[in-house]
């Protein structure tokens, strides 16, 4: 009997260790295509991360934000400028961070005289596990048994600008709050102009444009922040997965619009922007720029569609696509035991449904990217 609630479904194995994109078991070795969904993307045990780490173990873990924290500082600052943005809160998870961002479109509307502001966000979209990013996400299993819900959050279809047209009479409309593409649902990449004219229409109307990068941010889709393929800064961004390398750490930054929301003591975290983690964070983009990993991910994301072409023909598959290396391969139907076979080829993935997602580290060489497609050749043919 497991101790652990029920609320997990966990593959039957428990990883010894990690190197670069694999992972070891029982003597086993396995490519890591899902990066402990999209988080390690510099690979396991990154040299420079793992002395980093030790270091300030055995200098300063956590402190509190009752005192000036120089990293979160640092991090802050580094964060703002890459991003465009004046202010940064630094939180623990992804569903914090959107918290945050939930909070400030709450202020924001009490400075617009909107006492019932309505956040739009997308079907099948997902922000998090918290009571308010539940009522935010656009899928109903997350939300199933939890009512009564954090109002109010209206869901449109992603990719189709007519939906969120609909809304501009609307009055209690505060803001539009969007993945630039849809992750846990199976890498759902819109239109290239759909990110544009949201925004448009977000300031035409005086709206927040809310982007929930957790997933996307950090180099995933070979820009630093996915948005910049589109050349627009949002007002509020949320970070979370691939800025701590598997240390957790999340951060809401806010533009000039929300920039003075947050007073003194109007909203917090006990770990949040520790020595620690920040200094992880800030080591995290060090190497993305070192390590020329946002070059890595064009590269390999181009390799991997060219070479799928080629060793993926099957009627099983509809569609792949990809951006970045955030990969989607849509199949004809739901198979069962997708992640377990891909497992018993060596291969981790995501799936959900009829989606494969691939997320694997941003690390990632040619001659894996060849053994990932000789397994999914594989995986398909025993289906
Ligand atoms: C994973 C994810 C979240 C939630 O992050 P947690 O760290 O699990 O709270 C929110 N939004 C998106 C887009 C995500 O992919």
């Amino acid at each position: 009997m497991s101790y652990l609630f029920n609320n997990y479904n966990p593959l039957d194995i428990a990883f010894e260790k990690g190197k670069g994109c694999y992972l070891y078991a029982n003597n086993n070795k396995y490519l890591d295509a899902f990066s402990g969904v999209g988080v390690v993307n510099l690979g396991h045990n990154h040299p420079q991360i793992s002395k980093v780490i030790a270091k300030q173990a055995k200098t300063l873990l956590h402190t509190s934000n009752w005192y000036r924290i120089t990293n979160e500082e640092y991090l802050g600052q580094k964060l703002a400028k890459l991003a465009n943005m004046q202010k940064v809160f630094f939180s623990n998870s992804g569903a914090e961070a959107n918290e945050t961002a939930i909070k400030l479109t709450r202020l924001y509307a009490k400075t617009k005289g909107i006492d019932n502001p309505i956040i739009l966000t997308a079907n099948n979209a997902f922000h998090g596990r918290t009571m308010a990013t539940i009522s935010a996400t656009g899928s109903n299993k997350v939300k199933k048994g939890f009512a009564p819900l954090v109002p109010e959050f209206i869901h449109i279809d992603f990719n189709n600008i007519d939906a969120i047209n609909s809304y501009t009479d609307n009055k209690n409309i505060i803001g539009l709050m969007l993945e630039p593409i849809l992750g846990e649902a199976g890498v759902i990449i819109p239109a290239n102009n759909y990110l544009n004219q949201a925004q448009a229409i977000c300031e035409q109307n005086n709206w927040l444009f809310i982007l929930d990068e957790v997933q996307t941010g950090i180099g995933r889709t070979g820009k630093l922040f996915a948005h910049q393929h589109n050349n627009i800064t949002p007002d509020i961004l949320t970070l979370a997965k691939g800025l701590g390398n598997g240390v957790p750490i999340a951060a809401c930054l806010g533009g000039h619009k929300v920039a003075k929301l947050f007073t003194p003591g109007s909203h917090g975290s006990t770990y949040g922007g520790n020595p620690f983690c920040t200094k992880v964070a800030l080591t995290v983009l060090e190497i993305i720029t070192k390590e020329q990993i946002l070059e890595n991910v064009i590269k390999m994301s181009d390799y991997f569609l060219d070479q799928a072409k080629k060793a993926l023909i099957s009627p099983k598959i509809k569609n792949i696509r990809a951006k970045g290396l955030m990969v989607g391969i849509t199949l004809d139907k739901t198979y069962s035991k997708l992640a377990q076979k891909a497992l018993d080829l060596n291969v981790l993935l995501g799936v959900n449904d009829q989606h494969i997602r691939l997320l694997p580290p941003l690390i990632i060489t040619q001659k894996d990217i060849d053994f990932l497609l000789t397994k999914l050749k594989l995986l398909l043919e025993s289906l």
